[in-house]
């Protein structure tokens, strides 16, 4: 670093206004220069473990070589062409290998740039199907409480009342929340205030719901909402944009299901945390009922990177790695060392008490004894200050501390990471 120049942190503070940041208040970011496999690499030379994937997004590790490569190749080749009357092989490629690994009978690919976008598109989807089929009165829509699925108004609109929609509150369109307690009742579900005949669909986030806690429930329960809504006519919408690839054990949460959903939302790992992407994948019927001569039923929706190559190559070579058999091993030995640390915290008594330990595959979570038990809690920042200085990223929701690293990560970098966790339960 040259003393003369101006820092990147203060460059940054001139300039930056950062995601879910309080800028009055919130630590400086880390300054962060370089990344290797699971080593994030600050101005100062630091190193931290990404023990939270960049936001979940990341499967192998940064900068993988591999991933970079394939990406330059295709900046060589074509780096972007509108997706509205052309088309390209990386796209349909993607599509044809993503087709190939989704449970149930998937079809169609619809791509867009984000994990909000693809929610955004399967509910405009799934309103828009059911009004092609002449059923203009089916246009409400269900989702669980707690549930998270994106910051644009229709991904907050199905997303559960937080701080995060707070400001937007009357602005949001209305849906029915089925709180998640009702799903673990053992009789089949019913849905007492509506009638079904006026729901469109159901959006959810099988198993784990992500930014709402790390919140995580049966697939039993899952299955009798499922159930319920095919029975009824309601599409069901499967948000796998944290869940997919891998992170719950199997390449996509649903396939610890029986019901499958009609409409799939991915992006995040798409790309091995690379380059934004993201897919809608439906079912035959629903694309079928968006042909006709009346070009009204046309699917009116796109944006200007649709499908764009560089993130497609990305996510093709991001699926190499994530199809071989290495990767099937290390997210195994993940999740085994993962359920042993959640015996070990059940287990022992700290000076900061824990609760509801509990992992799902490659994702760990618990709470931290807080009085306030909000996002807003002051213990985040504090637990993510502490992490730091063990040379660990975290970045808890709440007093909800979670670990999801990349799967390359080494069992001496969890341990590490594990460690640093013990650390800060020995405060009191
Ligand atoms: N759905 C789920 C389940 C998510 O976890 C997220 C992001 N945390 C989103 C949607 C929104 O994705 P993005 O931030 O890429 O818009």
């Amino acid at each position: 670093m040259n003393p003369q120049q101006p820092s990147l942190l203060q460059r940054d503070s001139q300039v930056i206004w950062h995601p879910f940041t309080q800028h009055k208040t919130t630590a400086l970011p880390l300054p962060i220069v370089r990344g290797e496999g699971v080593y994030l690499f600050d101005e100062r030379g630091n190193r931290y473990i990404d023990a939270i994937s960049s936001w979940w997004t990341n499967l192998h590790g940064h900068a993988h070589p591999y991933l970079a490569r394939k990406i330059h190749e295709q900046a060589l080749q074509l780096e972007h062409v509108l997706f509205a009357g052309c088309t390209h092989e990386p796209a349909v490629s993607l599509a044809e290998r993503v087709l190939r690994l989704l449970p149930g009978g998937f079809s169609r690919i619809f791509y867009s740039d984000n994990g909000s976008t693809s929610v955004e598109v399967a509910v405009k989807m799934a309103i828009q199907y059911h009004r092609n089929c002449g059923r203009t009165r089916r246009n409400r829509i269900l989702a669980l409480t707690h549930a998270y699925h994106g910051d644009t108004f229709g991904s907050m609109s199905v997303s559960g009342r937080s701080v995060f929609t707070e400001a937007f509150r009357d602005l949001l369109f209305e849906v029915h929340f089925i709180h998640l307690p009702e799903l673990h009742e053992p009789d089949s579900f019913r849905l007492p205030e509506i009638d079904p005949e006026e729901v469109a669909c159901l959006v959810y986030e099988p198993l784990v719901q992500g930014a709402g806690g790390m919140r995580m429930y049966q697939p039993a329960a899952l299955s009798r909402l499922l159930a319920f809504c095919q029975a009824n006519g309601i599409l069901c919408i499967a948000d796998e944009v944290m869940t997919g690839f891998g992170r719950t054990g199997k390449i996509f949460a649903s396939e610890h299901v029986a019901e499958q959903p009609d409409l799939i939302c991915l992006s995040k790992g798409l790309t091995g945390g690379s380059l934004p992407l993201a897919i809608t994948a439906c079912h035959s019927r629903v694309f079928e009922a968006f042909l006709s001569d009346d070009l009204h039923q046309t699917f009116f929706h796109g944006h200007s990177f649709t499908a764009n190559p560089l993130a497609c190559a990305a996510a093709l070579a991001s699926l190499d790695l994530l199809e071989d058999p290495a990767c099937g091993q290390a997210i195994a030995a993940l999740s085994a060392r993962h359920q042993a640390f959640v015996q070990q915290l059940e287990n022992s008594d700290f000076p900061r008490p824990v609760s509801h330990a509990r992992s799902l595959g490659t994702i760990l979570a618990f709470e931290l004894h807080s009085d306030q038990k909000e996002y807003l809690d002051k213990v985040r920042e504090e637990t993510m200050e502490q992490a730091l200085d063990w040379g660990v990223l975290l970045r808890p929701l709440g007093n909800t501390l979670y670990v999801l690293p990349p799967y390359c990560i080494t069992g001496s970098q969890l341990d590490q990471v594990y460690e640093a966790i013990l650390r800060i339960l020995q405060r009191p």
